[in-house]
Order: C-alpha cells, then sequence, then structure tokens
C-alpha cells in the first residue's frame, strides 16, 4: 500500500454536494481533491429533467447539471479524480483514506458526500433477473423496452418519474403502490394519473417474477392479508424499482455515528460530524429532503466548516 501526498480537503462524492464543496473549497483556496466514486456525478447523472433546481427556468436535464457543476469546480482549479475510496481509518489524524485499495491519503480535513443507492425489494427473483428484465433506473434502461409493457414499484417521487418517462417509450406502464395513495408531491401524481397508459394498481405488492429468458411477468398479490386478498399476474417485459435509496456509509460506520438506517448524523444545522474535520454533506446524512439544492447548500456548508477548521488548526 502506497501513502500519497497529505491533502488539505479531501472531498469523497461527486453529486451535488461533493462538487459545490469542491467549488467553495477551491475558491477559499484549501486546494480540495474531489475522488468522483463509482458513478461521477452522481445520481442525478441517471434522472431525466430537473425542473426544481433554482437558476433553470426551463429545467435542465440531470446528466447537464452536474456536468455544469463539475466544470464550474474545475474553473477554481479543484483537483477532480477518478477513484473510489474503499477503506478509511478515522481513529488517526490526519485522516487516512484508501482509494481503489491501492494507496493512502492522509487528509487534513474530509467531506463525504457519498450519496445514496438504490434499495431493492429483496426477492430472489431481482437477483435472477438481474440485468434481465430488472432495473433501478429507467432513464439507463428504459430504451430497451420500447413498446413493451413495464411496471414500477413505489409510490414516490422517484417512481412517478420513472413511470412518466417510461410511459413516452413503453406502449403501458403499471406503477406498483403498496398504500392506497402516493406519497409523490402533487404535481407528479397528477401527471401520473392524467397519463393515459400508466395504470396505477394501489394497495399491490410484486412478490415474484416469472420468464424462460428473462422477466415475462410479475406476481402480484392485492390487499395482502385482508379477507379479500387476490393473487394476479402481470404481463411485463421490464421492471423498474423505485421504493428509495439507502445511504453510502459503509467504510465510515466504524468511527462515525450513523442512525439505524446508516444515513451520518450531523450536529444541529451543520455538516458536523463526531468528529472533528470531518464532515457529511447530501444524501449520505439527509434522510429527509433529498433534493440536488438541500445537497448543494449542504456541500457548501461542509466547506466552510472545513476551512474553520483548518483556519483553527493553522493549517
Ligand atoms: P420515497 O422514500 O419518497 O418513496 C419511496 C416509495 O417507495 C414510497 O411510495 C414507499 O411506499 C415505496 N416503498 C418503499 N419500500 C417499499 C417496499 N418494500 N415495497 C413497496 N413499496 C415500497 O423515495 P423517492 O426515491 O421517491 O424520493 C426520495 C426523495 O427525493 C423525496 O423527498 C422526493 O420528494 C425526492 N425526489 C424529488 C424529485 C423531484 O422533485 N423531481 C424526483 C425524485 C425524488 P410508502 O409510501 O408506502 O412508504
Amino acid at each position: 500500500m502506497q501513502t500519497n501526498e497529505p491533502i488539505r480537503c479531501l472531498i469523497i462524492g461527486s453529486g451535488p454536494a461533493g462538487y459545490t464543496a469542491a467549488i467553495y473549497a477551491s475558491r477559499a483556496n484549501l486546494k480540495p481533491v474531489l475522488y468522483e466514486g463509482m458513478q461521477p456525478g452522481g445520481q442525478l447523472t441517471k434522472t431525466t429533467e430537473i425542473e426544481n433546481f433554482p437558476g433553470y427556468p426551463k429545467g435542465v436535464s440531470g446528466f447537464q447539471l452536474m456536468a455544469d457543476m463539475r466544470n464550474q469546480a474545475l474553473r477554481f482549479n479543484a483537483d477532480i479524480r477518478y477513484g473510489v475510496a474503499t477503506a478509511t481509518d478515522l481513529s488517526v489524524y490526519p485522516y487516512k483514506i484508501t482509494i481503489d485499495e491501492e494507496h493512502v491519503h492522509e487528509a487534513y480535513s474530509l467531506i463525504i458526500a457519498t450519496g445514496a443507492t438504490a434499495k431493492f425489494l429483496g426477492l430472489a427473483d431481482e437477483q435472477r433477473y438481474a440485468g434481465m428484465g430488472v432495473s433501478a433506473c429507467a432513464t439507463c434502461d428504459g430504451f430497451f423496452y420500447r413498446n413493451k409493457d413495464v411496471a414500477v414499484v413505489g409510490g414516490g417521487d422517484t417512481a412517478c418519474e420513472e413511470a412518466l418517462y417510461l410511459s413516452g417509450l413503453c406502449k403501458k406502464v403499471y406503477l406498483i403502490v403498496r398504500k392506497a395513495h402516493l406519497r409523490a408531491s402533487k404535481i407528479m401524481q397528477e401527471r401520473v394519473l392524467g397519463t393515459a397508459n400508466i395504470e396505477v394498481l394501489f394497495e399491490h405488492n410484486a412478490v415474484g417474477l416469472f420468464g424462460e429468458n428473462g422477466v415475462e411477468g410479475a406476481h402480484l398479490v392485492k390487499r395482502s392479508g385482508e379477507a379479500d386478498e387476490e393473487k394476479i399476474d402481470i404481463a411485463i417485459h421490464g421492471f423498474f424499482l423505485a421504493i428509495g435509496h439507502h445511504p453510502n456509509s459503509e467504510i465510515f460506520k466504524k468511527h462515525l455515528e450513523t442512525d439505524e438506517t446508516g444515513y451520518i448524523i450531523t450536529q444541529g444545522n451543520t455538516p458536523k460530524t463526531n468528529l472533528p474535520g470531518v464532515f457529511a454533506a447530501g444524501d449520505v446524512a439527509d434522510p429527509n429532503y433529498l433534493q440536488a439544492v438541500t445537497a448543494a447548500a449542504s456541500g457548501c456548508k461542509a466547506a466552510i466548516e472545513a476551512e474553520r477548521f483548518l483556519v483553527e488548526k493553522g493549517l
């Protein structure tokens, strides 16, 4: 294992939180190094149109928004690198972060902006049909199901967004919702309910998939456990999960306080963690808002706190 140069401000993750932290940290002359992780640009590169990020009155694609943020960080000479943080030792200072299991950086301040990853239902069939009809990203894989019937599982904004996107490509989209109502925002609900080729199946749960050479259908249960419980099968070729996310905090959990789901706990209205000089920004520390704009804001706060911390330390 090779030890690389010490870094004043190490940022891990490249969603809106990570890039915004890089913009602020580089403008404050902290000479930040940002490792982009497995999915440069983060989850937003896989969404469609973003209509609620301020400054884009006509909307902007997730991919474009992240490219803009990245370029803005580069403009101030942020050192953006490919690489995945694979281990940490936060029991010593400067903190030790291993990248790609190969080299170790010493960081005088650390901003964790590793985001969150899509959840699956936990059905054995999700594994069995991985890459053969099961997906957690409609914008990545929807193209393969043009003019076919598909299903999306979930009742939140993501599920509605995915269903709407797929409705433009596919013949029919089933939206499988476990409750009797959608959790999504009103505007998304209205769009989904007003789209002719989306059929919302309220109070349904997917319990399995079937098909010879890929997904050909899903087994559903309506009103599971009730007296009028009903088992039905739907014919579909694509099965899309949109049931939320879990935080990417695994490599930090040994040293940082997290909640029962794994979200890093931050102090009050700040991105400070339980360790001095370690800050958490964006979805990895936010089970509540999960918005690009709130992630960006917390990345900004993290960089400001990192600067204050380094100044106090005289570094
Ligand atoms: P949410 O947590 O909001 O919704 C998850 C959905 O999946 C809920 O309907 C939930 O059901 C359902 N679900 C969870 N687990 C299961 C399960 N095991 N079986 C069946 N259904 C399940 O996640 P989202 O990813 O949709 O959204 C996260 C955040 O991001 C939200 O704050 C949302 O507003 C935001 N967002 C905003 C967008 C925008 O503004 N354009 C776009 C996308 C996301 P139940 O309701 O029963 O719990």
